[in-house]
């Protein structure tokens, strides 16, 4: 997969460098570009933002390098995959943006192409997101119901989410479907040795070796933790009926 980020600070991007992410990019199974934004723009001062029209507090990112540095991104990555016409599915991250989940982490984790454009002050002049629609898909996303100061840290929890997604970038790929969100629900607790730590045992069921037991219990343990701590994930009865369970112990 080839992956572009376009960001006033790309310094921001390095931990990308590190861990499954930063080995996934030596072993060729990801392809990773950053960019400067201030590449584009012209003047001495290298100016990326400008006051808002209508007024308001903070400043606005202008139009023109943006567009610039996407256009470089298309051409440059084009011309990579050996594609004249490919373009890549824009993510611009926004607390404005339809909500980042696990299923929209496997949609792109299936696209061959991503760029991300990072804002930055009081977001990209809207023109921006209209000539980009015009081009090649754009998908604005939120990483949660508050505000960052930009969007490198949402470009660096997607591109975790959609890179461990890729064959070959988890050893064990087991593991990932067992996880939280895979089916929707959270995964149930989990622990190691020793089976007693500061007088707290591990659940008996976990140290007899029965695996359909375990199976059962871990089940039971997804549906009970879903329906404490997010309800919101379960149909309304088997949310209610997992409360009442907990209630009622
Ligand atoms: N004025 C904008 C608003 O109220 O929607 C917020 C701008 S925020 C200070 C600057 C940048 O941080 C945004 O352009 C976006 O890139 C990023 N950002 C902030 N919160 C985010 C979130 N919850 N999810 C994804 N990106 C976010």
């Amino acid at each position: 997969m080839r992956l572009d980020v376009i960001s006033i600070f790309p310094e921001y991007l390095a931990p990308l460098d590190l861990s499954l992410i930063g080995k996934a990019r030596r072993d060729g199974l990801l392809d990773l570009h950053v960019h400067d934004l201030r590449d584009f723009a012209h003047d001495r001062h290298r100016t990326v933002d400008d006051s808002p029209y209508g007024g308001g507090a903070g400043m606005v990112m202008k139009a023109g390098p943006w567009s610039e540095a996407i256009d470089h991104v298309v051409t440059q990555g084009a011309s990579a995959l050996g594609e004249p016409a490919a373009v890549p599915t824009l993510v611009v991250p926004g607390p404005g943006g339809e909500p980042f989940t696990q299923q929209i982490a496997r949609e792109l984790a299936d696209e061959p192409w991503l760029a991300f454009a990072c804002g930055r002050y009081e977001g990209i002049d809207e023109r921006v997101y209209e000539w980009a629609g015009e081009r090649m898909p754009v998908r604005v996303l939120s990483l949660g119901d508050y505000v960052l100061n930009g969007g490198e840290v949402a470009v660096l929890a997607m591109v975790e989410a959609v890179a461990r997604l890729l064959p070959g970038v988890i050893g064990n790929a087991e593991s990932l479907v067992e996880e939280s969100h895979e089916d929707g629900l959270l995964e149930y607790p989990v622990y190691t040795k020793p089976a007693e730590w500061d007088g707290r045992a591990v659940p008996e069921v976990l140290l007899g070796g029965n695996h359909r037991a375990i199976a059962a219990w871990r089940q039971e343990q997804r549906v009970q933790r879903t329906a404490a701590r997010r309800p919101d994930l379960l149909p309304p009865a088997a949310a209610a009926a997992g409360l009442r369970e907990l209630e009622e112990r």
